[in-house]
């Protein structure tokens, strides 16, 4: 019998996939690492086990104490399951913009869900700044704080990146992904970089992000918009202090879209936004290098996760993105 003793031991170890239409289109090996395989469907499980084991470790968590987080949802989707195994209590804080589908998946989970207007981190009324607010007025409560608490980017340093290079036997020539806290990008990117300093690190950076010009030219200055959920930053958390970033890409949510429809529809993978904005920005460090390269990047979690929006058709046409062509497609039967 080969048995797992643990949910908890269920993430992280992750498979590596081939991509075979980004690695068609560019003639390098174009790898996705599927976080969506993680028991909470997202690579945010990892950051949630090591922020939760880290407290615990240096004593900020008593039994039956509570974790309190605000999320774009993910990490409060990896923090309630972590905190169900270990016998905490969770209160996640979520900007009402994100999918129906992790605010019905946080309640499933037993979380208390704090819906708050989404508004610029400047304001108080902020998700991060309501969620260490309640912290604060709770009794023996952990303020996860995945932004600035670097135990975040080490559960990518030691998980994420030495998996990566693990299963391609050494043989990686880049690393791409896109930054919501910066804890994969930067976990990973320092994890690659301590193996062979020669891998290039590229940052994909959605529009209405700031990175891309802060990397580019100094300047953190956003431009644009997206709807991708999880990512976009505007400021240099603690996680991404001191990333290793040798080349920047802005994608577009379109852009996104498009490889998305195309993993669905040839390969049979259904992501979410960030996962193909970030294997966009693999194809764009793919053709920088040139053919022969092998170059890695994050599926970071399921599209299931989004069925009432990424994948609904009206949705998709309310925000112009790019429609999958089963969608636009009338069958006749009723
Ligand atoms: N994609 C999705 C869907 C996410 O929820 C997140 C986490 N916010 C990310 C990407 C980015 O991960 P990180 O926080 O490690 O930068």
């Amino acid at each position: 019998m080969i048995v797992t003793p643990d949910t908890l031991s269920l993430i992280g170890n992750t498979p590596l996939v081939r991509l075979a239409g980004p690695s068609a289109a560019t003639g390098c090996e174009i790898l996705g690492k599927c976080e969506f395989a993680n028991p909470g469907a997202s690579v945010k499980d990892r950051a949630a086990l090591y922020i939760v084991t880290d407290a615990e470790e240096r004593g900020l968590l008593e039994p039956g104490g509570t974790i309190v987080e605000g999320t774009a949802g993910n990490t409060g989707i990896g923090l309630a399951l972590v905190a169900n195994a270990k016998g905490y209590k969770t209160i996640i804080v979520m900007p009402e913009t994100q999918s129906r589908e992790k605010m019905d998946t946080l309640r499933a989970l037993g979380a208390e869900l704090v819906l708050v207007p989404a508004a610029p981190y400047s304001n108080p009324g902020h998700f991060v700044h309501t969620s260490r607010r309640i912290a604060e007025e709770t009794e023996n409560a952990l303020w996860a704080n995945q932004f600035d608490n670097i135990a975040n980017r080490r559960a990518h340093i030691a998980g994420t990146a030495e998996e990566i290079w693990a299963q391609t036997g050494g043989k990686v020539d880049g690393f791409t992904c896109a930054v919501g806290t910066g804890g994969t990008f930067a976990g990973v990117g320092l994890g690659l970089k301590a193996k062979n300093e020669k891998i290039v690190v590229a940052l994909s950076d959605p529009h209405g992000a700031a990175l891309y010009n802060y990397y580019a030219n100094g300047e953190l200055k956003a431009e644009g918009s997206s709807v991708a959920e999880g990512i976009g930053q505007g400021r240099i958390t603690a996680n991404l202090e001191g990333a290793p970033v040798d080349t920047q890409f802005r994608i577009a949510d379109g852009e996104g879209m498009d490889w998305v429809i195309r993993l669905l529809a040839e390969e049979g993978l259904c992501l979410g936004l960030s996962s193909g904005i970030n294997v966009a920005g693999a194809v764009q460090l793919a053709r920088q290098l040139g053919p022969g390269h092998t170059i890695v990047t994050i599926l970071c979690d399921t599209g299931f996760r989004y069925l009432s929006s990424l994948w609904n058709r009206d949705w998709i046409a309310a925000k112009g993105l790019p429609m999958p062509p089963w969608f636009a497609q009338t069958s006749g039967r009723a």
